[in-house]
């Protein structure tokens, strides 16, 4: 199938080929006919699958050609980097249809409020935000909504976990009862289901099955201790062609030390974490992209809605809390079919979530053995809780998953007690051997890799666009926005 075969603009079908894509992706092949046929649309489809573009093309397609005077179209969505995300896409295919949006969210140090109140005093076609602080916004009356067309609901799910159903209530109240309503989630659970009631009408389903990361990735777990997850990721480092990598963690304490750590062992690394004003990680993030740094550490914030293209490797310090999570961080490489790897390091405690992971996948993730001279990693026990709990050994050692102590594992499962080593701050002091390397040469500017990127994100091409008002970041008064469950 062709992106020609759907009643598209020429125009907008000249955006598509601006951006390279070739062919539909499945929800695009399915949303696409069904969004420009007015359909109500509730689509299970993870990050990774094209479904920005499955609802932004036919949106686009409606407004360039629609003559609407007034903002027609409102997106939703639970975090600013994926409003900003969105945004530089609406851009990209709005430089051929003329189209306009802003970016509305909360969370900066910066007081933007006023750019934002102007932006949206101005109007545009589309207003991408996070529910928060366009709630603030509305209350003072300039947000002119009255005649809105389309609302699209993006990553449904993570809007309600981040505890944004009461707000999200309160937008679509103010909102025209005759409107397409399209809603995206990379889950269904109960509440999205009883949401999808209330906000839909004779919605179309689109089920792109059990949210699934892409064939090409190459997945594998380690089994590790907490002290040698450092070490282990050095040796990964050296060992694999590592073009670009993201490593996710659990916890945001976490992010400077292994950043710290990546630096001493002569890496570049940047982290990324809600610490952060909003200016600090757009230029991390921007340095990343700019390939001004090999690798960056981030808390969940970055797991879903970043868009960054050809990331080789996806590592996860921890298992993620759940196993959405665990697809959503993995779902960072291998994107729209290029290939990548993705690797998780799992200690004693984590270890029964492997199988939630694998359930929900449909698949066995490979267990790796540590390398030589790493001493023994905990034994593959998905059974056991971390609270202590029996185990229970629910087929734990199944054939093929790697895991078994009778497999490769066995070989290195040289004593049953945890080894003394470092913690995580303790990177240097290690109990093996680091294998030779020439370091790569590191930014000027001391422990932290220096920050150059032009970081704004604001640096666009100028389009044919009306009323191209930026809404740009916003002061910290959108206090959910901040929220992240995991770091
Ligand atoms: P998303 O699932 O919306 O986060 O998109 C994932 C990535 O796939 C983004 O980098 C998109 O630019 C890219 N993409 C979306 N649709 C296509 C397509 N039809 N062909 C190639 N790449 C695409």
């Amino acid at each position: 199938m062709t992106f020609s075969s759907f009643n598209l603009h020429d125009d907008v079908l000249t955006g598509i080929n601006s951006m390279g894509y070739n062919s539909p992706t499945p929800v695009q092949e399915q949303a696409i006919p069904l969004i420009l046929d007015q359909k109500d649309m509730i689509a299970c489809a993870q990050t990774g699958t094209g479904k920005t573009a499955a609802y932004l093309l036919p949106l686009i397609d409606k407004i360039s050609h629609g003559n609407f005077e007034h903002t027609s179209t409102l997106i939703l969505v639970p975090t600013r980097e994926l409003a900003k995300q969105i945004d530089e896409q609406v851009e990209g295919f709005g430089y051929f249809a003329s189209v306009s949006s802003i970016a509305i969210y909360g969370g900066n140090k910066g007081d933007d409020w006023d750019q934002q109140k102007r932006a949206l005093t101005t109007g545009a076609d589309i207003i991408i935000a996070t529910p928060g602080r366009l709630l603030s916004h509305l209350a003072m009356g300039y947000v002119k909504l009255d005649q809105l067309n389309h609302l699209v609901l993006d990553e449904a799910d993570k809007m309600l976990d981040m505890g944004f159903m009461d707000d999200l209530l309160k937008i679509i109240n103010q909102l025209p009862k005759q409107r397409q309503t399209l809603l995206f989630s990379a889950t269904m659970p109960r509440k999205i289901r009883d949401l999808a009631q209330q906000i839909l009408q004779d919605p179309a389903e689109i089920n792109l099955a059990v949210a699934k990361p892409a064939e090409g990735i190459d997945q594998r777990i380690y089994l590790t201790y907490d002290n040698q997850k450092l070490p282990l990721l050095e040796h990964l480092l050296r060992e694999l062609d590592v073009q670009s990598m993201i490593i996710f963690t659990s916890r945001k304490s976490n992010v400077n030390q292994i950043v710290r750590s990546l630096l001493k062992m002569g890496f570049t690394a940047e982290g990324i974490s809600s610490d952060m004003t909003q200016d600090e990680r757009e230029k991390a993030l921007q340095g990343f992209k700019n390939k001004q740094y090999q690798i960056v550490v981030a808390t969940d914030i970055l797991s879903r809605g970043i868009d960054i293209d050809s990331l080789s490797h996806v590592v996860n310090f921890d298992m993620p809390q759940d196993a959405e999570d665990y697809v959503h961080r993995v779902g960072r490489t291998a994107r729209a079919s290029s290939t990548g790897m993705a690797i998780t390091f799992v200690n004693e405690k984590d270890m029964y979530r492997v199988q939630k992971v694998e359930r929900l996948i449909e698949r066995e993730v490979p267990k790796l053995p540590l390398p030589e001279d790493f001493g023994p990693g905990p034994a593959y026990d998905p059974g056991k809780r971390h609270d202590g709990g029996s185990s229970r050994h629910r087929g734990g050692n199944r054939p093929g998953s790697g895991g078994s102590d009778k497999g490769h594992r066995s070989k290195h499962h040289r004593g049953g007690s945890k080894p003394a080593g470092p913690r995580l701050d303790e990177g240097n002091n290690r109990p093996i051997k680091a294998a030779n390397h020439t370091p790569r040469p590191r930014p000027e500017g001391g422990d932290k890799a220096a920050v150059s990127g032009e970081g704004s994100g604001d640096k666009r091409r100028k389009s044919n666009n009306r009323n191209r008002n930026r809404g740009g970041g916003a002061s910290g008064q959108g206090p959910k926005e901040e929220n992240q469950p995991a770091s």
